[in-house]
Protein backbone atom coordinates (compact mmCIF):
# COMPACT_ATOMS: atom_id res chain seq x y z
CA UNK A 1 0.00 0.00 0.00
CA UNK A 2 1.21 3.55 -0.49
CA UNK A 3 1.89 6.17 1.94
CA UNK A 4 1.67 9.51 1.63
CA UNK A 5 5.35 11.08 0.57
CA UNK A 6 5.19 13.78 3.21
CA UNK A 7 2.68 12.41 6.00
CA UNK A 8 3.19 9.13 5.69
CA UNK A 9 -0.92 8.58 5.50
CA UNK A 10 -1.73 5.54 4.80
CA UNK A 11 -5.42 5.06 3.14
CA UNK A 12 -6.50 9.03 2.57
CA UNK A 13 -5.91 9.51 -0.49
CA UNK A 14 -8.15 10.40 -3.40
CA UNK A 15 -7.53 10.02 -6.93
CA UNK A 16 -7.88 13.12 -8.81
CA UNK A 17 -10.47 12.02 -11.85
CA UNK A 18 -8.70 15.28 -13.54
CA UNK A 19 -5.40 13.92 -13.27
CA UNK A 20 -6.37 9.95 -14.26
CA UNK A 21 -5.63 7.75 -17.56
CA UNK A 22 -1.96 9.86 -17.95
CA UNK A 23 0.51 8.62 -20.59
CA UNK A 24 4.46 9.28 -20.59
CA UNK A 25 3.89 11.73 -23.15
CA UNK A 26 7.86 13.29 -22.65
CA UNK A 27 9.57 9.78 -22.89
CA UNK A 28 7.34 7.57 -24.29
CA UNK A 29 8.01 4.83 -21.62
CA UNK A 30 4.52 2.27 -21.27
CA UNK A 31 2.08 2.61 -18.28
CA UNK A 32 -0.92 4.43 -17.26
CA UNK A 33 -0.32 7.04 -14.14
CA UNK A 34 -2.18 9.21 -12.13
CA UNK A 35 -2.29 11.66 -8.65
CA UNK A 36 -3.79 11.57 -5.76
CA UNK A 37 -3.95 13.88 -3.17
CA UNK A 38 -3.65 13.22 0.25
CA UNK A 39 -6.74 14.00 2.22
CA UNK A 40 -4.51 14.62 5.42
CA UNK A 41 -1.93 16.81 4.23
CA UNK A 42 -3.12 17.56 0.87
CA UNK A 43 -0.15 16.99 -1.06
CA UNK A 44 -0.65 16.37 -4.87
CA UNK A 45 1.60 13.44 -6.07
CA UNK A 46 1.75 10.08 -8.12
CA UNK A 47 -0.64 7.79 -6.59
CA UNK A 48 1.79 4.60 -7.07
CA UNK A 49 5.29 4.50 -7.74
CA UNK A 50 6.66 3.04 -11.08
CA UNK A 51 7.86 -0.58 -10.85
CA UNK A 52 10.78 0.24 -12.40
CA UNK A 53 12.40 3.59 -11.56
CA UNK A 54 15.52 3.34 -13.33
CA UNK A 55 14.20 2.51 -16.55
CA UNK A 56 12.42 5.73 -17.15
CA UNK A 57 15.86 7.46 -17.31
CA UNK A 58 17.47 5.11 -19.25
CA UNK A 59 16.75 7.12 -22.35
CA UNK A 60 16.15 9.98 -20.32
CA UNK A 61 16.91 12.85 -22.82
CA UNK A 62 17.88 15.20 -20.09
CA UNK A 63 20.46 12.97 -19.34
CA UNK A 64 21.99 13.13 -22.81
CA UNK A 65 24.28 15.26 -24.36
CA UNK A 66 22.54 18.39 -26.62
CA UNK A 67 22.32 19.31 -30.04
CA UNK A 68 23.89 22.57 -30.66
CA UNK A 69 20.63 24.18 -31.07
CA UNK A 70 19.88 23.20 -27.69
CA UNK A 71 22.33 24.23 -26.12
CA UNK A 72 21.76 27.32 -27.56
CA UNK A 73 17.98 27.49 -26.71
CA UNK A 74 19.51 26.81 -22.93
CA UNK A 75 21.90 29.41 -22.62
CA UNK A 76 19.22 31.82 -23.65
CA UNK A 77 16.44 30.73 -22.43
CA UNK A 78 16.41 28.19 -19.69
CA UNK A 79 20.43 29.10 -18.12
CA UNK A 80 19.21 32.46 -16.51
CA UNK A 81 16.30 30.87 -14.78
CA UNK A 82 18.89 28.41 -12.73
CA UNK A 83 20.24 30.22 -9.69
CA UNK A 84 22.85 32.42 -10.14
CA UNK A 85 25.62 31.81 -7.33
CA UNK A 86 27.82 34.20 -7.05
CA UNK A 87 31.47 34.61 -5.43
CA UNK A 88 33.04 30.96 -4.76
CA UNK A 89 32.18 27.64 -2.85
CA UNK A 90 31.71 24.04 -2.77
CA UNK A 91 28.13 23.12 -4.29
CA UNK A 92 26.34 19.87 -4.34
CA UNK A 93 23.68 19.93 -7.43
CA UNK A 94 21.05 16.83 -6.98
CA UNK A 95 20.01 15.56 -10.47
CA UNK A 96 22.54 17.38 -12.37
CA UNK A 97 21.14 16.33 -15.78
CA UNK A 98 23.91 16.24 -18.02
CA UNK A 99 25.58 18.55 -15.87
CA UNK A 100 25.67 21.61 -18.16
CA UNK A 101 24.72 23.95 -14.43
CA UNK A 102 27.88 22.44 -12.67
CA UNK A 103 30.00 22.96 -15.54
CA UNK A 104 29.16 26.52 -15.43
CA UNK A 105 29.73 27.20 -12.08
CA UNK A 106 33.14 25.56 -12.33
CA UNK A 107 34.28 27.62 -14.86
CA UNK A 108 33.47 30.51 -12.27
CA UNK A 109 35.57 28.58 -9.35
CA UNK A 110 32.76 26.86 -7.74
CA UNK A 111 34.23 23.46 -6.87
CA UNK A 112 30.97 21.01 -7.75
CA UNK A 113 29.69 17.86 -6.75
CA UNK A 114 26.74 16.16 -8.26
CA UNK A 115 24.72 13.33 -6.87
CA UNK A 116 22.16 10.68 -8.89
CA UNK A 117 19.63 8.42 -7.92
CA UNK A 118 21.90 5.36 -8.55
CA UNK A 119 25.25 4.39 -9.07
CA UNK A 120 24.62 3.25 -12.67
CA UNK A 121 23.26 6.49 -13.58
CA UNK A 122 26.33 8.41 -11.35
CA UNK A 123 28.77 6.53 -13.36
CA UNK A 124 27.52 7.10 -16.58
CA UNK A 125 27.05 11.22 -16.26
CA UNK A 126 30.63 10.98 -14.58
CA UNK A 127 32.12 10.02 -17.65
CA UNK A 128 30.19 11.76 -20.32
CA UNK A 129 30.98 15.04 -18.85
CA UNK A 130 34.15 14.60 -16.40
CA UNK A 131 32.49 15.65 -13.32
CA UNK A 132 32.36 14.37 -9.75
CA UNK A 133 29.23 12.48 -9.33
CA UNK A 134 27.86 10.42 -6.38
CA UNK A 135 24.88 7.95 -5.91
CA UNK A 136 22.29 8.82 -3.03
CA UNK A 137 24.31 6.29 -0.65
CA UNK A 138 27.63 7.29 -1.68
CA UNK A 139 27.29 11.04 -1.21
CA UNK A 140 26.71 10.64 2.80
CA UNK A 141 29.97 9.97 4.07
CA UNK A 142 31.56 11.40 6.80
CA UNK A 143 34.40 13.54 4.99
CA UNK A 144 31.50 14.95 3.16
CA UNK A 145 29.24 16.64 5.91
CA UNK A 146 29.11 20.05 6.84
CA UNK A 147 31.03 20.30 4.30
CA UNK A 148 29.05 21.88 0.96
CA UNK A 149 28.37 25.65 0.73
CA UNK A 150 25.31 25.23 -1.46
CA UNK A 151 23.35 22.29 -2.33
CA UNK A 152 20.88 22.65 -5.36
CA UNK A 153 17.88 20.94 -6.04
CA UNK A 154 17.36 22.11 -10.04
CA UNK A 155 14.11 20.77 -11.40
CA UNK A 156 14.95 17.29 -9.26
CA UNK A 157 12.88 17.37 -5.68
CA UNK A 158 9.91 16.40 -7.50
CA UNK A 159 11.85 13.24 -9.01
CA UNK A 160 12.51 11.58 -5.50
CA UNK A 161 10.34 9.30 -4.17
CA UNK A 162 11.72 10.10 -0.48
CA UNK A 163 11.74 13.73 -0.91
CA UNK A 164 11.57 14.66 2.87
CA UNK A 165 14.84 12.27 3.57
CA UNK A 166 16.85 14.28 1.04
CA UNK A 167 16.28 17.05 3.02
CA UNK A 168 17.66 15.47 6.47
CA UNK A 169 20.90 14.72 3.99
CA UNK A 170 20.66 18.41 2.62
CA UNK A 171 20.91 19.40 6.70
CA UNK A 172 23.78 16.87 7.82
CA UNK A 173 25.63 17.30 3.88
CA UNK A 174 25.22 21.68 4.21
CA UNK A 175 27.39 23.38 6.62
CA UNK A 176 26.30 25.98 9.13
CA UNK A 177 24.78 28.78 7.42
CA UNK A 178 24.83 27.20 4.00
CA UNK A 179 22.23 27.64 1.18
CA UNK A 180 19.65 25.08 -0.02
CA UNK A 181 18.13 26.11 -3.46
CA UNK A 182 15.20 23.99 -4.27
CA UNK A 183 13.18 25.14 -7.90
CA UNK A 184 9.95 23.11 -8.67
CA UNK A 185 7.11 23.05 -10.65
CA UNK A 186 4.23 25.19 -9.07
CA UNK A 187 1.07 23.25 -8.77
CA UNK A 188 -0.64 26.19 -8.03
CA UNK A 189 0.39 28.00 -11.12
CA UNK A 190 -1.89 29.63 -13.56
CA UNK A 191 -0.26 27.41 -16.05
CA UNK A 192 -1.79 24.39 -14.05
CA UNK A 193 -5.23 25.79 -13.70
CA UNK A 194 -5.45 26.42 -17.54
CA UNK A 195 -3.42 23.14 -19.09
CA UNK A 196 -4.50 20.82 -16.26
CA UNK A 197 -3.38 17.03 -17.99
CA UNK A 198 -1.83 18.69 -20.61
CA UNK A 199 0.57 21.00 -18.22
CA UNK A 200 4.15 19.89 -19.94
CA UNK A 201 5.64 20.09 -15.74
CA UNK A 202 3.19 17.09 -14.85
CA UNK A 203 5.45 15.23 -16.01
CA UNK A 204 4.61 11.52 -15.37
CA UNK A 205 5.42 9.44 -13.94
CA UNK A 206 9.04 10.91 -13.64
CA UNK A 207 7.61 13.92 -11.61
CA UNK A 208 6.41 12.37 -8.24
CA UNK A 209 5.41 15.13 -5.88
CA UNK A 210 3.72 18.26 -5.86
CA UNK A 211 4.35 20.47 -2.97
CA UNK A 212 3.22 24.14 -2.88
CA UNK A 213 5.30 26.48 -1.42
CA UNK A 214 3.64 26.67 1.88
CA UNK A 215 4.25 22.68 2.07
CA UNK A 216 7.43 23.25 1.17
CA UNK A 217 8.62 26.30 3.67
CA UNK A 218 6.92 24.66 6.42
CA UNK A 219 8.73 21.57 6.31
CA UNK A 220 12.13 22.99 5.55
CA UNK A 221 11.67 25.28 9.01
CA UNK A 222 10.68 21.83 10.89
CA UNK A 223 13.79 20.51 9.55
CA UNK A 224 15.83 23.53 11.28
CA UNK A 225 16.71 25.95 8.08
CA UNK A 226 15.45 29.28 7.90
CA UNK A 227 13.90 30.74 4.69
CA UNK A 228 15.60 33.50 3.04
CA UNK A 229 13.50 34.03 -0.20
CA UNK A 230 11.01 32.44 -2.31
CA UNK A 231 10.14 34.02 -5.62
CA UNK A 232 8.03 33.08 -8.90
CA UNK A 233 9.70 31.45 -11.85
CA UNK A 234 8.27 31.63 -15.39
CA UNK A 235 9.00 29.14 -18.03
CA UNK A 236 8.81 29.43 -21.44
CA UNK A 237 9.83 26.07 -22.43
CA UNK A 238 7.32 25.12 -20.32
CA UNK A 239 4.38 27.17 -21.72
CA UNK A 240 5.57 25.89 -25.42
CA UNK A 241 5.75 21.72 -24.05
CA UNK A 242 2.46 22.87 -22.66
CA UNK A 243 0.87 24.08 -25.86
CA UNK A 244 1.96 21.49 -27.50
CA UNK A 245 0.48 18.77 -25.11
CA UNK A 246 -2.48 20.47 -26.25
CA UNK A 247 -2.35 19.03 -29.66
CA UNK A 248 0.19 15.95 -29.43
CA UNK A 249 0.01 12.99 -27.48
CA UNK A 250 3.57 12.75 -27.74
CA UNK A 251 6.63 15.37 -27.16
CA UNK A 252 8.33 16.15 -30.49
CA UNK A 253 11.23 18.73 -30.00
CA UNK A 254 10.69 20.27 -33.18
CA UNK A 255 7.13 21.94 -32.99
CA UNK A 256 8.34 22.81 -29.42
CA UNK A 257 11.23 25.00 -30.49
CA UNK A 258 8.66 26.05 -33.11
CA UNK A 259 6.54 27.11 -30.36
CA UNK A 260 9.18 28.82 -27.93
CA UNK A 261 8.64 31.94 -29.36
CA UNK A 262 4.69 32.21 -27.95
CA UNK A 263 6.07 30.62 -24.99
CA UNK A 264 8.16 33.46 -24.69
CA UNK A 265 5.70 36.15 -25.32
CA UNK A 266 2.78 33.98 -22.95
CA UNK A 267 5.34 34.21 -20.04
CA UNK A 268 4.39 37.66 -19.07
CA UNK A 269 0.54 36.07 -18.18
CA UNK A 270 1.71 32.26 -17.10
CA UNK A 271 4.34 34.20 -14.65
CA UNK A 272 4.20 31.52 -11.64
CA UNK A 273 5.16 28.39 -13.70
CA UNK A 274 7.77 27.33 -10.68
CA UNK A 275 8.81 28.48 -7.47
CA UNK A 276 12.21 28.85 -5.62
CA UNK A 277 12.62 28.68 -2.41
CA UNK A 278 16.03 29.16 -0.39
CA UNK A 279 16.97 28.78 2.86
CA UNK A 280 20.22 28.62 5.48
CA UNK A 281 21.04 25.82 7.37
CA UNK A 282 20.48 27.48 10.99
ZN1 LIG B 1 -0.19 13.39 3.46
Amino acid sequence: MMQCRQCGSPLHKNILPDLSGLLDRFQGTQGIYSYSQCLDCKLIQLTEDPNDMAALYYHYSINKTKSFFYDFIRAVLIAPKYPQLNGRGVLLDIGPGDGWYMTSLQKKGWDCYGVELSEEMACKIRQQAKLNIFSIENINQQKFHSFFDVITFNFSFEHLTNPLDMLDAAQILLRKGGQIIITIPNIESLSFKFFVKNWFDLDPPRHITFFTKTMLADILIQKNFKIKSIVYISSANDIAGSLLYCFKNKFNKWPWYFLLPLGVLLQIIFKDSNFRIEAEKK
